[in-house]
């Protein structure tokens, strides 16, 4: 639960409204050239020119042999979990503010919040989110109770990049800057936890799972909302192997289904099709290739608690009274992998 002061704002001197603010990122970095820094910026505001949250994400970037030819990078993510209520409220109480996002408030409460999944899978009662998408949900001091960084990214030093989009990506060189806008968008939130059940049923174990803030709108085939009734009472599908969409009742895009039982591509993924169709968080892109980030994109960043709409800085205190019942862990890894 957040709480804003709305009274604030001075009445003296000076009519200057409050300046929006754009998300901010700080690099921690290893091993990077100068080049690869740029573009690893650039990648950045590609972000930061279409959310608008005023909070700083602290990301560990390495480049580094990870001895593997189809894995170009991957992202891990620092994750905390709560309640599910208090941050499903926090979600609701975070899109107030946005004329378009009206759907949050139809998430499903605990009670109506239910789930297909695998035989021998059940869930927690928790709700996670990455780190720096709490930040982006208002909630303060986790820098302090957790440490500064927000998730980590290795490029795989064993492929050709080009830092240098704007001229067009040499043959045979991938898109640093793709690949680098893509790793941020998963420790941003773009994660699934079918991908952690996808890797359970591969090693042949059972046992509870808490699903992320973007599983709220995965939906499959055989329950496909069509009413705000059926958003807050359908059951969400977080079954690998199962076609599954992202779902707001406007807008639906298809999910990957799971590196080991499904499609071969990590869940937290739209679905492969081989162009980069749904938009940077595909799960693998071609030599050559470019990519942006799209209107699916930024439709689940907006709808997981980022602001896509530049709005004044808050006069406001927040403060998040639900109790943060919260550990971390690293998530398992993203990885993004060529065609
Ligand atoms: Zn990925």
């Amino acid at each position: 639960m957040k709480f804003i002061t709305t009274a604030t704002i001075s009445l003296c001197c000076l009519a200057v409204a409050p300046s929006a603010q754009a998300l901010n990122f700080n690099f921690i970095t290893t091993g990077m050239s100068s080049d690869a820094t740029t573009a690893l910026n650039l990648a950045a505001s590609s972000w930061s020119s279409k959310l608008f949250d005023p909070v700083t994400i602290n990301i560990t970037v390495n480049m580094t042999n990870l001895n593997n030819a189809r894995v170009i990078a991957g992202a891990s993510s620092i994750d905390l979990w709560t309640s599910y209520t208090p941050l499903r409220d926090l979600l609701v109480s975070d899109a107030a503010n946005e004329a378009d996002n009206g759907i949050v408030s139809y998430l499903p409460t605990a009670s109506q919040f239910s789930a297909f999944l695998p035989t021998g899978i059940t869930k927690t009662g928790y709700l996670a989110a990455t780190k720096a998408n709490f930040k982006a949900l208002g909630e303060m001091d986790l820098d302090n109770q957790f440490g500064i960084n927000d998730g980590t990214i290795n490029f795989n030093s064993g492929f050709a990049f080009d830092y240098d989009a704007s001229n067009g990506i040499t043959s045979g060189t991938m898109d640093f800057e793709t690949v680098a806008a893509h790793e941020i968008g998963h420790i941003l939130g773009f994660i699934s936890v079918v991908d952690d059940i996808d890797y359970m049923l591969a090693n042949n174990q059972s046992g509870a799972v808490t699903p992320y803030l973007l599983d709220l709108f995965r939906f499959g085939t055989s329950a496909n909302p069509t009413t705000t009734a059926d958003f807050s009472t359908m059951s969400r599908d977080l079954r690998p192997t199962v076609a599954s969409y992202f779902d707001d009742l406007s807008t639906q895009a298809p999910f990957s289904t799971g590196a080991f039982t499904g499609d071969s591509y990590q869940a937290s993924h739209w679905k492969e099709t081989g162009s980069n169709l749904w938009g940077i968080m595909d799960p693998a892109i071609a030599y050559s290739q470019i990519a942006g980030i799209s209107k699916y994109d930024l439709r689940a960043m907006d709808l997981i608690g980022y602001e896509v709409t530049a709005v004044p800085l808050p006069p406001a205190i927040w403060l998040f009274a639900g109790g943060l019942l919260a550990w971390t862990r690293f998530a398992r890894r993203s990885l993004l992998n060529t065609h």
